[in-house]
């Protein structure tokens, strides 16, 4: 997977195109959280962005759902 194939999917999954993410300042980055669902990228500037990432992505698979808002976690107590 590539930076920009990584940005399409995190887009794609937080309902907003890559240009909003670009215009809000976030872009891919390499990550080595650990997390077995990593997928080699995160999206942010900060390592915790990326560890949230992939935590919401880990307890979504668990709970076979598609992964959701970083706000929609927290309400439902993922995080
Ligand atoms: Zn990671």
């Amino acid at each position: 997977m590539t930076g920009e194939e990584f940005e399409a999917a995190y887009a794609a999954r937080s309902g907003v195109s890559t240009g909003w993410l670009h215009s809000a300042g976030r872009y891919a980055e390499p990550c080595d959280c650990g997390e077995p669902e990593c997928e080699g990228w995160a999206m942010g500037h900060q390592q915790d962005d990326a560890i949230i990432e992939d935590v919401i992505v880990a307890r979504a698979k668990r709970r076979d759902v598609v992964a959701v808002p970083y706000e929609v976690a927290v309400d439902l107590g993922w995080i």
